[in-house]
């Protein structure tokens, strides 16, 4: 078997340059949550439609207030009532307000809203449907503008409203339903199958015999597959057998858009990932000069992506949230499949052997105004226990071999 040690952003790289976006798919906006523009989206309308009041108050021509105080107040007449989702043919003239509801639109003439609260003479009698010809004073000089949202304030026809790739969240929902734009061209969100591999494994419900151990990476993948609202398509724990492997994997790039398998992806003689993928497709075994996680299977067979996860079941999941969760961001179309890095200090010293990029699991919370990372435990690429602990890694760099409390260690937090 060829190899070759990489740098795990190598890897990353690799893997991502061949894997292209799903071909798009027109649909409802309703229908878009957590998918990918696909298309530059240009807003049809402005928004707000029209000019209309940030307050509960009276509209008026902010020139009308310019000499106004608390002992010389302006004087209106209150001409209309003006609540939201009505247009009423009101014109303000000179000494003129209407009243005026959050959201409602401003009157031809009007030019500010003064609130309710800056306002005098408010009847109370007259309660919320103040009559017409009431007297409203008003203590302090308006700027023009004033608790007005001017027409097409936040957006106006023709912006660009979501750039392609961008992943549509409530706030995105929101703002194209506001411009009346109810279908939207998006990536199709990926279809992933999943096998386990290994002769020593027995399926999870079933009591291992001498020898033998449960099957945690399947259900383990899947789970972080449904958790990112990806449809998962179960392959089931195959053993290490050639035809019974040619057989999942094919099935795999005929029904899905991805295929991920855990185990049998290093050296040993029942290691037959990259043995059966080759002979079915163009697939790379490279080691990854990275802890846990180093050897690793990928590549396409009939052109769906397959990537071989590394059996032991920390690495199988650190391997899957380092390459295999951007790859599939890409293959969804996302523009931004990368987690944000950050810095945080390490609680404690760490001593370890040098030679490759470690991935440590970590608790990371905020202290004092900055983060801190504390290891969660023993680092066995076997030991889940300190990964149900932890929220994320701590990235510590090939040649580094002790770092002392308080050093600044490259973090990714894990929840997004
Ligand atoms: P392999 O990559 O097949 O050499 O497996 C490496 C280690 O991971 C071995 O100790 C396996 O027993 C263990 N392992 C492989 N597959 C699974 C699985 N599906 N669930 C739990 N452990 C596994
Ligand atoms: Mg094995």
């Amino acid at each position: 078997m060829e190899t070759s040690l990489i740098s795990w952003e190598e890897a990353r790289g690799r893997v991502l340059s061949q894997i292209k976006p799903l071909l798009p798919v027109e649909l409802a906006t309703l229908k878009t949550l957590g998918l990918a523009t696909a298309e530059r989206i240009i807003s049809p309308e402005d928004n707000p439609p029209f000019a209309n009041s940030a307050v509960d108050g009276f509209a008026v021509r902010s020139l009308d207030t310019k000499d106004a105080s608390k002992e010389n107040p302006a004087r209106f007449t209150v001409v209309a009532n003006r609540p939201a989702g009505r247009l009423d043919a009101t014109r303000i003239q000179p000494g003129q307000a209407t009243r005026i509801m959050t959201g409602a639109s401003i009157p031809d003439g009007a030019d500010a809203v003064v609130m309710i609260e800056d306002t005098d003479a408010w009847d109370e009698k007259a309660g919320r449907g103040l009559p017409v010809q009431d007297i409203v004073l008003v203590h302090r000089p308006a700027e023009p503008g004033q608790h007005v949202r001017p027409r097409g304030e936040g957006i106006q026809s023709g912006d660009t409203l979501l750039e392609p790739g961008h992943v549509i969240r409530p706030a995105e929902i929101g703002l194209l339903i506001s411009v009346g734009v109810e279908t939207i061209r998006v990536h199709p969100k990926p279809r992933v199958a999943v096998f386990s591999s290994g002769d020593e494994i027995v399926p999870s419900d079933q009591d291992p015999g001498p020898g033998q151990i449960r099957d945690s990476n399947r259900p383990a993948i899947l789970a972080a597959l449904t958790r990112r609202g990806f449809q998962t398509l179960d392959l089931g724990l195959i053993p290490d057998d050639e035809a019974q492997l040619t057989l999942a994997v094919e099935r795999g790039v005929r029904e899905a858009d991805f295929v991920i398998s855990t185990g049998g992806v290093s050296v040993g003689d029942r290691d037959l990932t990259h043995h059966v993928l080759s002979r079915m497709g163009n697939v790379d075994a490279f080691k990854v000069a990275m802890k846990p996680g180093k050897p690793q299977v990928f590549g396409e067979v009939e052109n769906v992506p397959v990537y071989g996860l590394p059996g032991n079941p920390v690495s199988a999941l650190v391997v899957f949230d380092v390459f295999v969760l951007p790859a599939l961001r890409k293959l969804s179309g996302w523009g931004d499949v990368l987690r944000p890095l950050f810095m945080a200090r390490l609680e404690r010293p760490i001593q370890r052997k040098g030679g490759r990029t470690e991935f440590v699991r970590v608790r990371l919370e905020t202290e004092n105004g900055g983060w801190m990372a504390r290891s969660t435990g023993p680092q066995g690429s076997g030991i889940l226990s300190s990964m149900t602990r932890a929220n994320g890694y701590a990235i510590l760099s090939a040649a580094v071999e002790h770092l002392e409390a308080g050093t600044d260690v490259l973090c990714m937090l894990w929840e997004d």
